[in-house]
């Protein structure tokens, strides 16, 4: 059986907790490892080895730091494969899914490339009489990334690449359920150049997170997850100090106008809802519909849904994967099975046909849903669409805002003035038009609004670069002899 371990100060570490979980394999409901579980004192020991190496690299000049990142950029693009199959393994996104993770993953790390660039700062000559200003930005020393299991590779990305070309040093934890591809990226890093100690992996559950967000040497956690956890480690993280950015889960509706073109709209709701079965923060999971159209939409997406390939990734062919765990997996079906009794109407049903032996299900539709049912309020996180008919745009541009979530929304339409009004007016960080996905691009921030993110910063791009460096702002003045008096006034510049 396989063990995963950690990864400290360049190296391979065994647990020494005597705790450790499972990781399935989803495709075939099997075991295929097990991963050690760190200790307080394990978590202790990796956020020491970080703390040690922080001076060095934070004096380590941008062109060298800049280098790594392109020698980085190398190695995860020459080994997009290995990466994208160990996510297949664990996770179990099909291999092309499981490529693109890795595409956008590589993305920051292009932009981490350009560090000397993101991280100058201002000047303004002659502020005062001989008084120069300018302000910098420099690394805020050991921080930590705590990751979800739904992209094991793409997230930690989103975070460790600017933490490090920033001049930090990272610990990360990600999820217990699919570690391997950031031990994998550890190694990567050795290779790239990165010394030993400035990126750490600690495997674990809660006491690992709880042990990071009590340290007092870690200065800032970015966190990606579920929205009660993001709720708690901002009020943990922040309560002990620390700078925090944390983004949590989602519920995003597609509002479909009168006027779009009904099959692009189709093709973007069962892309967009059932890829990775449905385990994306930016999954459409409820497709608010005009009435006139909606019935047309529906068969629309009712037809597609039979020609999804569901099975395990190692099949090619196969366009869905299965569910991360069994226990998620039975959560899911138990959404689609009260959905019925809350009074919606259950127009596919992905219980039925489901591959055996691995955490399968098929792409459920539920038309009918409302708020005040559970298969609408709740994040199911699974393949399952629900569609919500309503009368008029102001009618879906308000169940979009009454949400508690805020992460993505797409709007489809062919009129340009609508579009741009939805834009003005939806309380949503990440807005599509005729986009159902709409993952920001690394030189912009990803992050959403209300309960789907906590926090200050939006992850990645400028935002990130922010996140992990504080400004310092110097006021200087050389001494000149023939200037100097003595002057107890309060110092002014007119
Ligand atoms: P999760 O919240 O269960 O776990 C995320 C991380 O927190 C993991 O590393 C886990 O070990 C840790 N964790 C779990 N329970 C904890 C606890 N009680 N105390 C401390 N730490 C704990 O999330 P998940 O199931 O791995 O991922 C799916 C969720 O992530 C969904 O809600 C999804 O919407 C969300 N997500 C959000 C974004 C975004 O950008 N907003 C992106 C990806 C995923």
């Amino acid at each position: 059986m396989k063990k995963i371990s950690h990864w400290i100060d360049g190296k391979v570490v065994e647990g020494t907790s005597g705790r450790s979980g499972i990781v399935w394999q989803p495709a075939t409901g099997e075991q295929q490892a097990s991963v050690d579980f760190a200790s307080v004192e394990e978590t202790g020991h990796a956020i020491a080895v970080a703390k040690a190496a922080f001076a060095s690299w934070r004096s380590t000049n941008l062109s060298r730091r800049a280098e790594v990142m392109f020698h980085m950029r190398e190695l995860v693009d020459a080994n997009r494969k290995e990466i994208a199959s160990l996510l297949s393994a664990e996770h179990g996104k099909v291999l092309g899914d499981a490529l693109g993770e890795v595409a956008r993953g590589l993305e920051n790390i292009e932009y981490a490339c350009g560090v000397p660039n993101l991280l100058k700062g201002g000047y303004s000559e002659q502020a005062s009489s001989g008084v120069d200003v300018y302000s910098i930005k420099q690394p805020l020393g050991v921080v930590a990334g705590i990751t979800p299991f739904n992209f094991p590779a793409m997230v930690p990305m989103w975070m460790f690449a600017n933490a490090l070309a920033c001049g930090n040093t990272f610990v990360l934890k990600p999820s217990e359920k699919d570690p391997s591809a950031s031990m994998f990226i550890a190694e990567l890093l050795k290779q790239a150049g990165l010394p030993d100690g400035c990126f750490n992996v600690i495997n674990g559950d809660k006491v690992a997170v709880d042990a990071i967000l009590h340290h007092p040497d870690i200065a800032a956690v970015s966190f990606v997850g579920s929205t009660p956890i993001a709720k708690y480690i901002y009020e943990t993280g922040t309560a002990n100090g620390k700078r925090v950015q944390a983004l949590g889960g989602a519920k995003n509706h597609m509002l479909v106008l009168p006027d779009a073109d009904l099959d692009m709209a189709a093709d973007a709701a069962v892309s967009a809802a059932y890829g990775s079965a449905g385990e994306r923060c930016m999954a459409i999971s409820v497709v608010l519909a005009i009435d006139s159209v909606a019935d047309a939409l529906i068969e629309k997406v009712k037809a597609r849904i039979p020609n999804i390939q569901v099975g395990p990734a190692a099949d090619a062919g196969n366009e869905m994967g299965p569910l991360i765990t069994g226990e998620h997996r039975d959560k899911v079906a138990g959404y689609i099975a009260g959905a019925t009794a809350e009074g919606a109407t259950l127009v596919v049903d992905g219980r039925d046909g489901a591959p055996d032996g691995g955490f399968f299900l098929k792409p459920s539709l539920i038309d009918n849903a409302r708020p005040g049912m559970k298969c609408y309020d709740d994040e199911i996180f699974g393949p399952v669409l629900m569609v919500t008919r309503v009368k008029t745009y102001a009618e879906g541009l308000a169940l979009i805002n009454d949400n508690q979530y805020g992460n993505g929304t797409a709007i489809f339409t062919r009129d340009g003035g609508v579009a741009r009004q939805f834009q003005f007016d939806v309380q949503v960080g990440m807005v599509g038009i005729n986009v159902p996905i709409p993952v920001p691009v690394s030189y912009y921030s990803f992050g959403g609004w209300k309960a789907s993110l906590f926090g200050d910063q939006h992850m990645y791009g400028p935002d990130g670069i922010n996140f992990f460096t504080r400004s310092k702002v110097i006021t200087s003045r050389w001494p000149d002899p023939a200037t100097s008096t003595v002057d107890l006034g309060f110092p002014t510049n007119r």
